[in-house]
């Protein structure tokens, strides 16, 4: 049985990342929330745009002003008022100032801000009452941002800050990787949605709910293909048609080795090269990862159980799919911190375990709580709320109250 890491490796090398010439699609800036960003993005606008006040005062030059106290103040004469978004009309001379308000560009000859709080205004002139350094409150143009030198570099994510900067570039139009495809699947003949009635014995699909949600949350076009029952014909039709028009296909259940988990012999029979069959992680155990020769998808079919399947999805597919979408690697995860622990960990297994909770930030630090309830993996209830997964390596069974330990961010 592979170890973590090992399958991780293992996975990561069957992902090709979506191609930075072909994959790409141009998108409205304001829908490019999520998006990954495919070409480096330079600007012929220098920012600030224009040399500009950051203050109200008066803009002035400096050589008037060096001198002056409030037993000597220094009276210039206003001759032009300059609001944001105006272009001054006059060049300032020696003896002379204009009003001027934040943001608004500062008018030839002036070279320094004084702001309103040190002048005192008497009509038509002003007395400085201090004296401010050179250059005080004026934002130079290009001081922030060099036209022609790279802004925002590929295969990041975009948010309200990056979309922010696009929109101050004039850039309405971007490229972005195209989605990737995810098509997932529920297997299993006791599989309900939960807006039928339930008969003795059936159970509702959660895993469809819990990866759609979690798959859409990363940006990712997902392929809703409901429940299949465990009939083999049905299993197999359905992953042959869904292999050839999705990136990834995952499936839920039947990996195990019960007498109904077809899933890897079907895969067998559709000349797939099964890559993992399952890992020593708890929970998640009967993994499996296979791709094809006639299909660029890679299938993940993870474990039934709903604590399981989204453990193998936090741990194996997330990193994979953010490869895949194009991203930066130190952007792949999974995102690990060190946490103190608030009771015991027991692991009753010599496989890597991870136990869920709350993960949060006290005064020294991270600190874990372990979730009140039962860590079976088929106890989807106490997962709510959670929001860290703390691993207890191979081959340990303790690891006490008070001690630090990993723990896998979750969201
Ligand atoms: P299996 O791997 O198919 O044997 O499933 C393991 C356990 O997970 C069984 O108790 C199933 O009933 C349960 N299970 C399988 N699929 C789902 C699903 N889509 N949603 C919730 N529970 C499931
Ligand atoms: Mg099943």
């Amino acid at each position: 049985m592979l170890q973590v890491n090992e399958a991780e490796s293992i996975i990561l090398s069957l992902v090709q990342p979506l191609d930075s010439e072909r994959d790409i699609e141009t998108i409205d800036l304001l829908t490019s929330s999520g998006r990954i960003l495919a070409n480096p993005v330079t600007s012929e606008l220098n920012f600030p745009h224009w040399d500009n006040s950051a203050m109200d005062g008066y803009a002035l030059k400096f050589a008037d002003v060096k001198d002056c106290s409030p037993e000597n103040p220094i009276p210039l004469e206003i001759v032009e008022e300059i609001p944001a978004g105006y272009k001054p009309q006059k060049q300032i001379q020696s003896g002379q100032t204009a009003r001027i308000f934040t943001g608004a560009c500062m008018p030839i000859g002036a070279d320094t801000v004084v702001i309103q709080e040190v002048a005192q205004r008497e009509g038509n002139r002003v007395l400085i009452l201090e004296t401010p350094e050179p250059q005080a409150f004026v934002r130079y143009c290009g001081s922030f941002y060099q036209a022609g030198t790279p802004v925002l570099n590929p295969r990041i994510y975009l948010g309200a800050t990056e979309i922010a900067v696009l929109a101050a570039l004039q850039c309405t139009q971007i490229n972005v990787y195209r989605r990737a495809k995810v098509g997932i699947l529920s297997t299993g003949n006791e599989l309900v949605t939960p807006d039928q009635p339930l008969k003795h014995g059936q159970l509702v699909d959660s895993n469809q709910y819990a990866l759609s949600i979690a798959l859409e949350q990363m940006g990712v076009e997902v392929i809703k293909l409901g429940i299949v029952p465990d009939k083999r014909e049905i299993l197999q039709q359905t992953i042959a048609q869904a292999i050839l028009k999705t990136d990834f296909l995952l499936s839920t259940g039947g990996v195990s080795v019960g007498d109904y988990d077809y899933v890897q012999e079907i895969l067998t029979e559709l000349g797939a090269e099964i890559h993992i069959h399952s890992v020593a992680v708890k929970p998640g155990k009967p993994l499996t990862v296979a791709n094809f020769p006639n299909a660029k998808c890679l299938y993940f079919g993870l474990p039934g159980n709903p604590v399981s399947a989204l453990v193998s999805f936090w741990r194996f597919v997330q990193p994979a799919l953010k490869k895949l979408a194009g991203v930066n690697k130190a952007e792949w995860g999974p995102e690990f911190v060190t946490a103190r622990l608030v009771q015991d960990l027991h692991s009753k297994d010599k496989r890597e375990t991870y136990l869920w909770g709350q993960l949060n930030l006290g005064n020294d630090g991270y600190e874990f709580k372990l979730a009140v309830g039962s860590h079976h993996s088929g106890n989807l209830i106490n997962l709510a709320g959670a929001t860290g997964l703390a691993i207890v390596p191979m081959n340990e069974t303790l690891i006490p109250a008070g001690n630090s330990v990993q723990v896998l961010k979750i969201s």
